[in-house]
C-alpha cells in the first residue's frame, strides 16, 4: 500500500500494488479497496467506483479492484519482480 497525492485535487489517495489488485480480481470474491483509507472490502460490486466506504466513512472512497486497474490506480514493484526473475533463473 502506497499513497499518492493528486495534483488536481490535492487529496491523498491510497493505492495498492498491481499484484494485489490482480489477486483480488482473480479471487472471484469481488474485492474492493478504499482509496482514502486503503481498507479492503469483500463482496462489493466489481464495477463500483466512488461509493461510500464503511471503514472511514468517506462518501466516494470505495472502488472495485477491476475499476482501480482500469483507472491505473496501482503501483508496480519493479524490485520485487526482478528478484523473482532471478530466483526463477536459478531454479
Ligand atoms: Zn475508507
Amino acid at each position: 500500500m502506497k499513497t499518492l497525492k493528486s495534483l488536481k485535487t490535492g487529496k491523498t489517495c491510497v493505492i495498492q500494488s498491481a499484484a494485489v489488485l490482480i489477486d483480488a480480481v482473480e479471487s472471484g470474491i469481488d474485492v474492493g479497496f478504499c482509496i482514502r483509507c486503503g481498507e479492503d472490502m469483500f463482496h462489493v460490486e466489481p464495477d463500483i467506483h466512488g461509493s461510500p466506504c464503511p471503514a472511514c466513512k468517506d462518501s466516494t472512497g470505495l472502488y472495485g479492484a477491476e475499476q482501480l486497474i482500469l483507472m491505473k490506480l496501482y503501483y508496480t514493484d519493479e524490485e520485487k519482480a526482478e528478484t523473482e526473475t532471478q530466483a526463477q533463473n536459478k531454479a
